[in-house]
């Protein structure tokens, strides 16, 4: 087996390998209990009882002494695959864990448990180790996985990247789309006149500060769900609870500086931290994508380093970014919504909630006008409306439905808009929603036009109601009216 030619991107052998050379590790001589827990600095534990009678037999194997043999019977570079703290390690850590334990499951080694702790093992039944033939094992080609730089070629990686790569949660559509907009802004403003390499470093904090106004804008206004399973809910999306709990205010602007900052600093070490402390490797997993039957990381569009806490953009890669930024950012917006649309299957508009973050209301003068002649006092406290002071209300909040509907839409005093803000009234203003559109569908034409697009065959009347619920379903709150 061959090291990578220079200036290739390192690439880690693939599971079959990896366990070909832990079958030998642990067919071959291991310690003492005691030998392995002073190779490991430690003293030895008291151990369960099963194995005891095995204690002193020379058949145990520390984990990290495996990891190490595994390198060298695999010819790799040690600096690379166990220097401390980097990606390429703790990738090659994980590989090496995952066959340890799918040995486990097949009950082919048993473990040395000693207050609970794992990690020390011996061979158990040979018979179950598999047979790999080593005449099967690719190695690894390093010629195959130079980036393609070319237009052509970064078009086609960014593309498997979005369509192809990890599906475990949204942050690939994060980061591609806060790399866009870094270089979108760089290329506007002022950045021109800087030095090009460090328009070329993109901090990881400014990542991080996109990542917290997404998911907050994902999970606070529009109550978006990022998963089936609430127990995978992302990292970004648990800091953010714990910092804003329940609620926030309607809008990112107004939220307490010390909380975003807080918010900001949980999500800069949870997602963009140093490769051992941090629970996401969005970056480096980010340019992994299929060549042939392995999954492999071309550094297509980025090098990036935990130390200094930065991705550095290859300057192809910058002005193919900046370059077709319209094109590329409906690329990850489809994309990401494609992720998203079978967890929030009900969800009006995903596309454009998901592409619009500030989206900003029309003016709703329009249907101040139509409304006015046919009532005048507000639907939630039915006092008086003064002129001048009159406003139009979403009664299904606008950030669920995400447009203008005649049909939602009722007249409200200034106190009463105020304090529904993004919630729902009580289900007794839905039935008189209902009502107030029964009543007079046929006297104002855009609202009867608006009844008629909601209707989908089984009533108008039916779609208000699921529209309140499911609303009520995604965590919209509810508020007392008046
Ligand atoms: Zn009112």
């Amino acid at each position: 087996m061959h090291g990578p030619a220079a200036g290739s991107p390192p690439v880690l052998p693939s599971g079959k390998m990896v366990m070909w050379a832990l079958a030998q590790v642990v067919r071959g001589p291991g310690s003492t209990i005691a030998g392995v827990e002073a190779a490991r600095g430690r003293t030895c534990g008291r151990g369960d009882r099963t194995q005891r009678i095995h204690e002193d037999a020379a058949v145990w194997h520390g984990a990290g002494k495996v990891v190490e043999r595994v390198a060298g019977l695999l010819n790799l570079d040690r600096g690379t695959v166990l220097g401390g703290g980097s990606i390429l390690a703790v990738d090659f850590y994980q590989s090496v864990m995952a066959q340890i334990s799918a040995l486990r499951a097949k009950g082919c080694i048993a473990d040395w448990r000693a207050g609970g702790r794992l990690g020390v093992f011996r061979l158990a039944d040979p018979s179950r180790l598999p047979v790999i033939d080593p005449g099967e094992l690719r190695p690894p080609s390093y010629a195959e996985v130079s980036p393609d730089t070319s237009h052509a070629g970064l078009t086609k990686s960014f593309l498997s990247i979005l369509g192809h790569g990890s599906k475990a949660n949204t942050y690939k559509f994060a980061l591609a789309r806060a790399i866009l907009e870094y270089c979108q802004g760089e290329c506007r403003g002022a950045g021109r006149d800087r030095e090009e390499q460090s328009a070329l470093r993109i901090p990881y904090e400014y990542l991080a500060d996109k990542f917290l106004k997404y998911y907050w804008h994902q999970e606070y206004i529009l109550h978006m769900r990022q998963y089936y399973d609430a127990k995978h809910t992302p990292h970004a999306i648990t800091k953010l609870r714990g910092v804003f709990g329940d609620g926030t205010p309607g809008d990112y602007s107004l939220l307490d500086k010390k909380d975003t900052d807080r918010a900001r600093r949980l999500i800069l070490k949870s997602v963009f931290g140093h490769a051992r402390s941090k629970t996401s490797i969005v970056v480096p997993r980010f340019q992994k994508i299929p060549v042939g039957n392995r999954t492999v990381e071309v550094r297509s569009f980025y090098d990036y380093d935990d130390d200094e806490q930065a991705i550095k953009l290859k300057p192809e890669a910058f002005e193919f970014f900046s370059k077709n930024y319209a094109l590329l950012s409906k690329a990850v917006l489809v994309e990401w919504t494609k992720f998203l649309e079978p967890i929030n299957p009900t969800l009006p508009r995903l596309l454009t909630k998901i592409e619009r973050m500030s989206a900003k209301k029309q003016a709703l003068t329009k249907y101040r006008s139509m409304l006015a002649p046919f009532t005048d006092c507000c639907f939630y406290c039915r006092s008086m409306l003064e002129p001048g002071y009159v406003q139009v209300d979403h009664l299904i909040p606008w950030t669920y439905i995400y447009d203008d509907n005649a049909w939602n839409l009722v007249l409200a005093c200034q106190s009463c808009n105020c304090r529904k803000s993004n919630s729902l009234p009580g289900d007794e203003f839905r039935d008189g929603l209902v009502e107030r559109n029964r009543r007079h569908r046929g006297e104002i034409p855009p609202l009867g036009a608006s009844l008629d697009m909601l209707d989908r065959g089984r009533g108008w009347e039916a779609e208000i109601h699921a529209h309140y619920q499911t609303c009520l379903e995604y965590g919209f709150g509810t508020v007392n009216l008046p």
